[in-house]
């Protein structure tokens, strides 16, 4: 029997409506078995760190707390009928949450903001949201569990931005859910909370912003392994049909990517497809457990949502993305063959400031060598340089505004592809100032000048897609 394992965002968790539609959606997978992971109420993960960094004004802390309590109250009275058993569950767990995030506040002001406290504080949107759906799917005469996941999903100690560790998370699936799944007679659903796990001495931790997505994937694998049965899937639920190959603010009729392999969405989603977390498909991609993103809208859409599974429609490209304004620098140098260490030096310098290089060119006669940095640290890097020996008459340093396009997918393996690009940026006579791919790269990076950009990403688009 199939296992799905869905995600509901924040724009799932809003009202009525948008519990019926789960109430729906549950339906439609009847069949299978089902875990369900929530995120927090839209906006709530940020008011919570907003306050747990301004404790000190007392008036801020008791605001936000009232906000916060009558976010999940008006949902509350929405979707339950007054006083049944499912309201006074849900709201004495409010309640009770609520004099618990007190007290936190109350321990910051006291003790500090220790990345512990941090995480503390952001697991009760997730603690929060997920309870009520849990109450919610029991109205409904649903069978749920309600697990919060810092009992289930055991991590490192890297408060805010923890990676899970697989062994012992899986040993808790195996003993608190995998015995219902593999019981034909029990129709539970799990309602695990999203984003928060534990470390090994019982700390609450966060899987990063947007981990829910994560969660999700760490309990498929979990249940994939654990399990007898290897028909698992995951399915996030967004507010838009998948993943786009541009973002809509360039060219307004982006195609929707309907199948891409998981090395091609890391890539995507490392380019800032902010659709999907960065970290959920390290989880799934070695088991090979499908991933699909569904609109919350469109839940029986047959042909209009992202698969990622280990087939990707290798004709299309997967992203157009682009990192809008940055500086290239350029060190340029007759005598650079001649300098070992030369490379090293450079990102030595710029690591000793803490400025990160996000793109790197060098032909193979090492004359010269370009490389990008974001606008901010572009005085900084250029100083940096200048005040080491690049300074002198051996080498020429030159600067430009730019943008970098980034072009992704299985299709710039090909030349034709590649050819392809570099005809429409010609026909269009914009001036191409660098490029990179590395060696079999599923991506392709172009520098050109800031005014070119949309130009630029308009042409690429309209010759290859
Ligand atoms: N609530 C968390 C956040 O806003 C996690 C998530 O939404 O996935 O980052
Ligand atoms: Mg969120």
């Amino acid at each position: 029997m199939t296992v799905v394992i869905m995600k509901f965002g924040g724009s799932c968790l809003v009202d009525n409506k948008a519990f019926n539609k789960i109430y729906n959606i549950t339906k439609l997978y009847e069949k299978q078995k089902k875990i369900y992971v929530a995120s927090a109420f839209n906006g709530i993960t940020d008011i919570l760190l907003k306050t747990a960094l301004q404790v000190s004004d007392a008036k801020k802390v008791d605001d936000n707390i009232a906000f916060i309590e009558k976010r999940h109250m008006d949902v509350i009275e929405q979707i339950f009928e007054e006083d049944s058993i499912y309201y006074i569950s849900a709201k004495d767990w409010v309640d009770a949450k609520m004099a618990e995030l007190e007290n936190v506040f109350a321990d910051i002001k006291e003790f500090g903001l220790e990345p512990y406290y941090q995480d503390y504080v952001l697991s009760f949107g997730e603690i929060l949201s997920t309870f009520i759906l849990h109450q919610y799917l029991m109205s409904k005469s649903l069978d749920s569990l309600f697990i919060s996941a810092n009992d289930l999903i055991v991590t490192n100690d890297e408060f805010n931005n923890a990676y899970p560790l697989y062994n012992l998370t899986n040993a808790r699936v195996r003993t608190q859910i995998v015995p219902f799944l593999e019981n034909p007679n029990k129709d539970t659903i799990f309602s695990v909370t999203g984003f928060v796990g534990r470390n090994k001495i019982g700390y609450i931790t966060t899987l990063g912003r947007g981990g829910s997505d994560y969660t999700a994937t760490i309990l498929a694998r979990a249940v994939y392994e654990e399990g007898s049965d290897k028909d698992v899937k995951v399915v996030l639920w967004k507010d838009i049909d998948g993943l786009l190959a541009i973002n809509p603010k360039y060219v307004p009729n982006s195609s929707l990517i309907k199948s891409i392999d998981y090395k091609e969405a890391k890539a995507i989603a490392n380019f800032g497809a902010k659709v999907l977390h960065p970290k959920c498909l390290e989880a799934i991609e070695k088991k090979h457990i499908p991933l699909e993103i569904r609109n919350f809208d469109k839940p029986e859409e047959e042909i209009n949502f992202t698969k990622i599974t280990t087939e990707s429609d290798k004709q299309q490209i997967k992203g157009i993305s682009a990192e809008e304004e940055g500086t290239i620098i350029t060190l340029i140098s007759g005598t650079m063959v001649d300098i070992p260490g030369v490379l090293g030096n450079i990102f030595k310098i710029m690591g000793k400031n803490g400025i990160s290089v996000s793109f790197v060119a060098q032909s193979s006669t090492e004359i010269s060598t370009s490389f990008f940095v974001k606008s901010e640290d572009s005085e900084k890097a250029i100083k940096a340089l200048k005040d080491e020996y690049f300074g002198s008459d051996f080498f020429e340093l030159k600067w430009d505004v730019v943008s970098i396009i980034n072009i992704t997918g299985l299709k710039v393996l090909e030349n034709k592809t590649k050819a392809q690009i570099f005809n429409a940026l010609d026909k269009k006579e914009i001036p191409v100032k660098a490029i990179s791919q590395s060696y079999e790269e599923l991506n392709i990076s172009i520098v050109v000048k800031k005014d070119h950009m949309i130009d630029a990403i308009k042409a690429i688009h309209d010759e290859i897609q």
